[in-house]
């Protein structure tokens, strides 16, 4: 028999929560579901056949975008990081896909492509994330440059995006977007009629916003919400359920040892965690080589029989050791829930290790099986 982990993904909840994404932007926004990184750890496919109803994909790797048009994917497909060579141009062209062009090399690879079959492309803005984007060094220079693109036909549809920086804090929207409107104005912006700002926080707390201003310059909006679709809070102090969101992975694997241990032992490497009193210690075939984190210390929660427990001592790398003191009924087979439907939000767990959920879901590893259920 496999080792008893696996990995859930609920294609309903992918679903609730793209409708509950769809929701929040009012009908103002065409939405991009990001699906990089496997989908956030869910997997391309379950996540082609959930996110029908979105009006594209946002990802960053060829041979994810590849598999998405192989899984009968044939709505848009962003590439957030545009190419990182000349030749990846090509592939967006036999794949359709739209590249975002964010530096003065991927606008030359634009300017020595073909005249035929012109690509829509989105254009970034850094408007304080100090990341990917034209800055104020180089944003007038980028967009008439783009212009001309269009109108020697080597490029279609131009859209301007950004990503904010801080997009979960009330207070820290209006610099960048007073910066965004300032830099996309130092051109005619004639050939630009769309505008794609909004990841999962923006979309949750600043949907109103941004439609209003998008409306005041007479341009249409996209989207590009991620975590949320899977279940993940994007903001500090509300929970996924409180925003209406279902986790969309449930991490299981189940108890294959359970001891009863004296007061005074050390459990697990390094004895970070000894016992004060007899206790009743399971051992979970799951460890950070599946995903969890190392770093969850003692007392991060886990469920076990639908019961939230703790984790005690240090995450090996296939094992971790769980507290049944107050379980007389459980024994090895007993389900385990890491994360997900019955057990602690992918939220939760991240909180206790001192990360966010995106690294979670994302670092699920190859050896764990997904389930699409
Ligand atoms: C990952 C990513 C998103 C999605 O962010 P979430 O916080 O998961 O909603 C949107 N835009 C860009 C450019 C990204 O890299």
């Amino acid at each position: 028999m496999p080792r008893p982990i696996k990995a859930l993904i609920h294609l309903d909840a992918l679903r609730h929560n793209l409708a509950r994404a769809q929701d929040a932007l009012g009908g103002s926004s065409k939405l991009w579901a990001v699906v990089k990184a496997n989908a956030y750890g869910h997997g391309i496919e379950p996540a082609v056949a959930a996110f029908e109803a979105a009006d594209g994909l946002a990802l960053l790797d060829l041979d994810e975008a590849v598999l998405a048009r192989d899984a009968g994917w044939n709505k848009p497909i962003l590439l957030l990081e545009g190419p990182f060579e000349s030749s990846d141009l090509e592939v967006a062209r036999q794949y359709k896909l739209t590249p975002v062009i964010h530096h003065l090399e991927q606008l030359q690879m634009l300017e020595h492509g073909p005249k035929a079959d012109p690509l829509n492309v989105y254009v970034k803005l850094d408007t304080g994330m100090t990341r990917l984007g034209f800055g104020s060094g180089d944003h007038v220079q980028a967009l008439q440059r783009i212009e001309r693109l269009q109108s020697s036909g080597r490029v279609a549809a131009v859209t301007l995006m950004t990503h904010f920086a801080c997009a979960d804090r009330a207070d820290a929207l209006e610099d960048p977007l007073r910066q965004f409107v300032a830099m996309s104005s130092g051109v005619s912006g004639q050939g630009i009629a769309t505008w794609c700002l909004s990841n999962s926080a923006a979309c949750l707390m600043h949907a109103k916003r941004i439609e209003d201003l998008a409306r005041a310059h007479g341009r249409s909006l996209w989207s590009r919400p991620g975590i949320c679709l899977y279940g993940g809070s994007p903001l500090n102090d509300l929970t996924a359920a409180q925003l209406g969101l279902a986790p969309a992975m449930t991490l299981s694997s189940e108890l294959i040892s359970v001891k009863e241990v004296a007061a005074g032992q050390g459990i697990g490497y390094g004895h970070t965690f000894v016992t004060d009193r007899p206790m009743r210690v399971g051992v979970v075939a799951c460890g950070y080589a599946d995903g969890y984190p190392r770093h969850a210390p003692t007392g991060t929660p886990v469920s076990v029989a639908g019961r939230l427990t703790r984790i005690l001592g240090r995450v090996s790398m296939d094992m971790i050791m769980v507290d049944l003191s107050d379980m007389t009924d459980v024994g090895v087979g007993t389900k385990v829930v890491l994360w997900g439907e019955q057990g602690p939000t992918a939220d939760e767990v991240a909180k206790a290790a001192g990360t966010i959920s995106y690294e979670l879901l994302s670092g699920v590893t190859a050896r764990v099986p997904r389930e699409v259920g």
